[in-house]
């Protein structure tokens, strides 16, 4: 089978490599020049794009923020999953603030700003520390901006000024004090067959994820409830194929839902070792009508990423139980170049091996 991912960094990479005993073979398209690439090695491959997209059993994407006219050029294949629609829900903050008003799912308060004059009757309805994000290409915390006073907004106003809001508006959502973060990564078959993995919690550096633990400590059933029950009406509504990620707010027995990626996702990582079936093998078995594989934690997990730097020594193997997942980049500040994952027979042996990796990382 052939599958194309719209898009050529380390989430196709990873599908690629996860394709490979399957016998699916998996090429993507670099969005910056519409050519196809061996996710691999990112290696130009001597096929047009229009043949590729002929070729291919199935399409899927890596990255929600896809030009509009490529997007549109695939979706018309017919081969596109999850369809265009999730995408768009995933990609624009305004059309996933609609959805999950519309499913009824509690997420942060907002107003949706188009001039930059509103940003005053923002604050006065959700009070004075805000976080200000595009609706539109924003990712790992690009595209926002954080006021924690009203006399900071003249500046923030100056920040924003040379945006199109007419075009790209904000969607201006009050600063939560949460207690934690955390997430739910599952599949969807065509047939609505459901794998979710658990409940994962996140730590984030400067809006950009750094650590996953898998399953997320403390979960009580009922927030395990709560989040597939989320996840579920999403799916639905959307007739979603493949790997959907949500992202929530945890405050106190309730989850709000901060956004959602229509794709496979970086707290999904840790089912690579962590998992009886990883959430790439997922995605890929979902868009190719395969039966899913089972979620079951094989074993507690812990995900860090390494970001802006090079990959650790390879020494850092003789930990037992660390496993390091390298994207073949060159360094650059944020940019994620890699992760690690560890497992444990229990979260104070997780704690052990992170104090021993401790020496080899920045
Ligand atoms: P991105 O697309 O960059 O992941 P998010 O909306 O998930 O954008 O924001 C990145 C991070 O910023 C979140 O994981 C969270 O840590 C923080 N954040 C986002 N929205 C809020 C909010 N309303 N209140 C508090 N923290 C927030
Ligand atoms: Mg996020």
């Amino acid at each position: 089978m052939n599958v194309l991912i719209l898009g050529s960094g380390q989430l196709a990479r990873m599908m690629a490599l996860a394709g490979v005993p399957l016998g699916i073979e998996v090429s993507a398209v670099d969005v910056s020049n519409h050519k196809v690439v061996n996710p691999l090695d990112k290696k130009r491959l001597d096929i047009h794009l229009e043949t590729a997209i002929e070729a291919a059993d199935a399409i899927s994407v890596e990255f929600e923020h896809i030009p509009e006219a490529l997007l549109e050029q695939v979706n018309r294949s017919g081969k596109l999953m999850p369809s265009s629609e999730s995408i768009a829900a995933g990609a624009d903050r305004v059309k996933e603030k609609a959805l999950l008003d519309k499913l009824n799912i509690a997420n942060c308060p907002y107003v949706i700003v188009d001039d930059i004059a509103q940003l005053d009757q923002a604050v006065a309805t959700l009070g004075e520390t805000l976080i200000i994000k595009a609706s539109r290409d924003g990712y790992d915390g690009y595209g926002q901006w954080r006021l924690s006073s009203k006399e900071q907004l003249p500046e923030i106003k100056q920040a924003l000024a040379e945006l199109d809001l007419k075009k790209v508006p904000l969607v201006v959502e009050k600063m939560l004090t949460f207690e934690r973060e955390v997430s739910l990564v599952g599949a969807r078959g065509k047939n609505g067959q459901l794998a979710l993995y658990p409940l994962v919690e996140n730590l984030h550096h400067q809006g950009q994820l750094h650590t996953c633990v898998a399953p997320a400590p403390a979960i009580t059933p009922a927030l395990t409830a709560q989040a597939q029950n989320i996840f579920t009406a999403l799916v639905n509504e959307l007739n979603y194929i493949g790997v959907l990620a949500v992202e929530f707010f945890q405050m106190g027995d309730t989850l709000l839902v901060n956004e959602i990626a229509p794709r496979v996702h970086n707290s999904g990582h840790w089912s690579m070792q962590g998992a009886d079936t990883c959430q790439f093998e997922n995605h890929l078995r979902a868009i190719c009508e395969l039966p899913l594989g089972s979620t079951e934690v094989i074993a507690p997990s812990v995900m860090l990423n390494v970001i802006g730097c090079d990959l650790p020594s390879k020494d850092m193997l003789s930990v037992a139980r660390t496993h390091l997942h390298g994207y073949m980049k060159t360094p650059r500040a944020k940019r994620k170049m890699g992760h690690i994952n560890i497992t444990a027979h229990n979260y104070a042996e997780l704690g052990e091996s992170m104090q021993k990796l401790q020496k080899w990382l920045p």
